[in-house]
């Protein structure tokens, strides 16, 4: 049986068809005979707050709910866009949550699973805002707001984040070798799964003199992207 993996789905209403896409995969026999489903972040554009009650976070919730019902276990790891999603939605959608970093045996490989904007330390400015944002204060503040507030500022804040993407070099934008085997080496893993650069691939790699692989997931823009892992076979393809 083979784990499947997904991230930086970015799901939106205004693509609408990627939406339907998601809903449609999940209720494939793909998904539904597989081991465990991981959601790996970035699952939606923008987080607002579990209290969120619009349209999409509901078929989201239908979509992952009904995978958990038909016994395929659904992982979710928050990314930089639902980082603020937490307990109260994931009992409603039927995920459990992971920490950013942490080792799963998938297959027979313990695998070092995050989103990977944590690896991209060469953006200065990026890694500022997020710790930032990502402590109990900010948080709090946050969701303590009306949810109409909270929805503009989540509309400012994906224009500002269009305008640093289409700014910063890609070297920055893409994950640090340093951070990267950094990581490896401190969870004792030679195989790592990340998202959020959106430039999937298979890297390998040579770690300390044992060779190592990095596989990237790609993102939800035009099209779907899955990783496939079984204890033979690693496949990385669109949908
Ligand atoms: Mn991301």
């Amino acid at each position: 049986m083979a784990s499947l993996f997904v991230a930086d789905l970015h799901l939106d209403l205004a693509r609408p068809h990627l939406v339907e896409l998601f809903e449609r995969y999940l209720a494939s026999d793909e998904v539904r005979g597989a081991q465990a489903l991981y959601i790996l972040g970035d699952l939606v554009e923008a987080w607002v707050g579990d209290d969120d009650d619009a349209e999409l976070p509901a078929r989201i919730a239908t979509a992952t709910r009904a995978v958990r019902d038909a016994g395929v276990p659904v992982y979710f790891m928050v990314g930089n866009r639902d980082f603020l999603l937490g307990e109260e939605f994931a009992d409603r959608a039927g995920f459990t949550l992971l920490d950013d970093a942490v080792v799963h045996d998938i297959g027979g490989t313990p695998t070092l699973l995050m989103h990977g904007d944590s690896l991209c330390t060469d953006d200065l400015a990026y890694q500022a805002v997020r710790a930032e944002v990502r402590t109990p204060q900010w948080k709090a503040r946050f969701l303590a707001q009306p949810l109409a507030a909270r929805r503009a500022f989540a509309a400012k804040a994906r224009d500002a984040s269009r305008s640093h993407t289409g700014s910063a070099s890609e070297s920055i934008m893409d994950v640090n070798a340093q951070a990267v085997a950094g990581a490896m080496r401190e969870h004792g893993v030679t195989r790592l799964i990340h998202g959020h650069t959106h430039r999937p691939a298979v890297h390998a790699l040579d770690l300390d003199g044992q060779p190592a692989e990095r596989i990237v997931l790609g993102d939800w823009y035009e099209h779907g992207s899955v990783l496939r892992v079984a204890a033979d076979a690693v496949e990385l393809r669109g949908l």
